[in-house]
């Protein structure tokens, strides 16, 4: 589907070896992904080359500056197909999306007794945002419930909305069982309610491709260090229809047209929600990251990482003991595991002496944990550049790490 050797040598980190003996195995791709050499290189080329605040300045390089920032908007645009650049807000990642349509879509819309569903799988940020909301603003929470291997129920779903209902906030993927939720329904069904839905993208970014017209979803965010960008930039896509109606977020330089003491007007879209100097440099760092997988193609990504992933459920299985969690169909690059009574602290510290890096605990969705009645799982997670021979060296791993115990 591609060179995977020459997409590995893309990534200089992948040629460490730990403990001075074994070659990293890195499977914590949920957590954050690796960064191609092309990704820093236009990075460090614009600091040593170009750096100047953005936006408004008259000089040469504040001028280049501002271009590379807007390509790298309109670079966005066309990966999760937006209709229009203002469209496309820059934040911090993932959580400052949710959080700014959490607060600025409440802040607009919802009074004391309305409703948001969120599911039970979400990961906290999708979480908590909304309770801080809620607890401010006397709103409260409902949740879609899920099956037993993690399957959102539609049918549930359908009977959580009343005439208080105002919001949809779902998950893309989840970051634990790796379910591939069907989110066009979500919205449509949403959308049946007279409501908008935000879609959190953080984990289905980075392994097939996004078309937010399609997906007809209102808002949706991602995060850029899980698509190979760098850390301290993320997206969040919303109908301009939306994001019009909605107070600015933050206030500060760039989000404002005219300030006087008695009134102030603020920006067009999207500078209205992007207070303060921009992380400019980050932004060509996501261009870059997402140009970067737009060369290898979202579908041969796809298409290996389902082979990969088939491939090392049906090893790990082969384990005694194995648990995996989640459904069997319809599930993306994400494996959270449990053998016998071997806590997954233990795995995961033994795993790593051997050079595996993968990811303990609860992954951040405590209430998923609840509902699964575990208090935590061993997460393997792949990305566009693990191999065959990543996933022997993780069963290999955990045939060792149980001949321990
Ligand atoms: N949602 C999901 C599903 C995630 O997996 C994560 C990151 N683990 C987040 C949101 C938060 O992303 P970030 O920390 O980049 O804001």
């Amino acid at each position: 589907m591609y060179d995977i050797q020459k997409v590995r040598g893309d990534f200089p980190i992948l040629g460490r070896v730990l403990y001075d003996k074994y070659p990293l195995v890195y499977l914590d791709n949920a957590a954050t992904t690796q960064k191609p050499r092309c990704v820093v290189d236009a990075m460090t080329d614009e600091y040593y080359n170009v750096n100047a605040n953005v936006h408004r300045g008259i000089h040469f390089l504040s001028q280049q500056a501002t271009d590379l920032h807007e390509a790298s908007r309109e670079t966005v645009r066309r990966f999760v197909n937006a209709g229009s650049s203002s469209e496309i807000v820059f934040t911090r990642g993932t959580t400052e999306s949710i959080n700014l349509v959490a607060t600025c879509f409440s802040d607009a819309f919802m009074k004391e007794g309305d409703e948001v569903i969120v599911s039970h799988m979400e990961h906290h940020s999708n979480i908590v945002s909304w309770q801080i909301v809620a607890q401010r603003k006397g709103i409260r929470l409902r949740v879609i419930p899920i099956s037993d291997d993690g399957v959102l129920d539609i049918e549930a779903y359908k009977g959580l909305f009343n005439e208080r209902t105002k919001i949809v906030s779902c998950s893309h993927v989840s970051n634990v069982l790796g379910t591939i939720n069907n989110v066009k329904e979500i919205v449509r069904i949403a959308h049946e309610h007279g409501v908008p839905a935000l879609i959190d993208g953080a984990q289905s970014t980075p392994h097939f491709g996004i078309d937010v017209q399609d997906m007809d979803c209102d808002f949706f965010a991602f995060s850029g260090h899980k698509i190979y960008g760098p850390t301290g930039i993320g997206v969040l896509y919303g109908k301009e229809e939306w994001l019009e109606k909605m107070p600015p977020y933050m206030g500060g330089g760039d989000m404002i047209k005219t300030v006087s003491f008695d009134r102030t007007t603020f920006n067009d879209l999207p500078y209205k929600f992007e207070a303060g100097t921009p992380d400019y440099i980050a932004s060509t760092g996501l261009a870059k990251a997402l140009e970067y997988v737009s060369d290898i193609g979202l579908d041969n990504i796809c298409e290996y990482e389902k082979w990969l992933t088939e491939y090392a459920v049906s090893e790990m299985m082969n384990i005694d003991e194995m648990v995996i969690y989640g459904p069997k169909e319809n599930r993306d690059a994400v494996i959270s595991f449990q053998v016998g009574n071997i806590h997954h602290l233990d795995m995961g510290t033994l795993l790593d002496r051997l050079g595996i890096a993968v990811r303990t605990g609860h992954h951040c969705a405590e209430p998923l944990m609840r509902r699964m009645g575990i208090e935590g799982t061993c997460r393997a997670s792949l990305a566009l550049y693990n191999t065959k021979e990543d996933v022997d060296s993780l069963v290999n791993g955990i045939r060792r790490v149980c001949k321990m115990f």
